[in-house]
């Protein structure tokens, strides 16, 4: 019977939507449980310059040991905590972290950290970032504020006004994922950047696929005639490794010169001069 029918295709309909519904509330509580219960870490890929091989500094990247489904990747939970309102305790957690694991690496070497977009909207950016630093001691020189273009797209004056106080400050400031949002070449100019993170995207399979080539190539011209580094981001094979470098990139950020590690583990990295090697991670 039709009728009958129809009702069955709704009910599936409306069970699929239940579900996805409850499955988001369960990871919203648990989301909150993890910050209070400190169920977050922290690890840093290596990022490597390109002329001369050696590692410059390490990007901080959160990771969540769900108890019960284990690893949860922050492609899925960054952005339900932006959702719930809790991006900016979890990024203020993980710049705190970043900064103070950080200061037992040597030398000069720098920590790069990720921004939701969320955090330019509440009006406590610069404050949280001043007092990470002199609650660790960590020099404003050795970080980098990692933004997408998302931050840049509303009220871009008050978000510009903030980049300059924090750049003022010796911060350095990137475009991650570069290439991949909605907004115009013209933020190239407007806003102060010191580093365009061309995304994975563009990298993978660079060597057989000569659109992506001319478009890195295209991308780091431009970066090197505004007085900004280019980072390829995912580079996983020797021969990716040597076009991006061919075509101008200056640093290299993926899994073929090293994946994410816990803190200890990249201060070995820089005392061992051994890049990509060790324990690991597997994901
Ligand atoms: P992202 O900032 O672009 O970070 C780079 C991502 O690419 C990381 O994924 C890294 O593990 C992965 N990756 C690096 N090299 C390679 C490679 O050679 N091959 C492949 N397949 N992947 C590679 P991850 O850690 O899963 O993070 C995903 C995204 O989640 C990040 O992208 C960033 O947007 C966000 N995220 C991570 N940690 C934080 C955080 O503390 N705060 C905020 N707001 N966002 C974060
Ligand atoms: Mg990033
Ligand atoms: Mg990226
Ligand atoms: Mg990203």
């Amino acid at each position: 019977q039709a009728k009958a029918a129809g009702k069955g295709t709704f009910r599936v309909y409306e069970t699929g939507m239940t579900e996805r519904i409850q499955a988001r509330r369960l990871l919203e509580i648990d989301l909150r449980r993890a910050l209070a219960l400190k169920q977050f870490d922290v690890v840093y890929q290596p990022q490597v310059d390109i002329a001369t091989g050696a590692i410059s500094g390490f990007e901080a990247l959160i990771r969540w040991q769900h108890p019960v489904r284990g690893p949860v990747s922050p492609g899925e939970f960054i952005p339900a905590a932006e959702e719930i309102g809790i991006i900016s305790a979890v990024s203020e957690w993980v710049l705190r972290t970043a900064c103070r694991e950080a200061m037992s690496w040597p030398g000069d070497i720098s920590v790069a950290v990720n921004l939701s977009p969320v955090q330019f909207r509440n009006g406590r950016l610069l404050e949280v970032v001043t007092s990470a630093l002199s609650a660790t001691g960590l020099p404003a020189s050795r970080l980098e504020l990692e933004i997408t273009e998302g931050a840049l797209l509303e009220n871009s004056d008050a978000v510009l006004a903030v980049l300059r106080s924090l750049r003022a400050l010796g911060i350095r400031i990137s475009m991650d994922d570069f290439g991949t949002g909605y907004s115009s070449l013209s933020y190239l100019q407007k806003f102060p950047l010191d580093k365009i993170k061309i995304d994975r995207s563009f990298i993978r399979n660079i060597d057989h696929e000569p659109d992506r080539l001319h478009l890195v190539r295209a991308i780091a011209a431009l970066a090197k005639g505004l007085g900004m580094k280019t980072t390829a981001e995912g580079v996983e094979t020797l021969a990716e490794l040597q076009c991006v470098r061919s075509e101008g990139c200056t640093e290299v950020q993926g899994y073929f010169t090293g994946r994410p590690v816990p803190a200890r583990e990249a201060a070995a990295l820089l005392s061992s001069g051994v890049q990509g090697s060790s324990s690991r991670e597997n994901d």
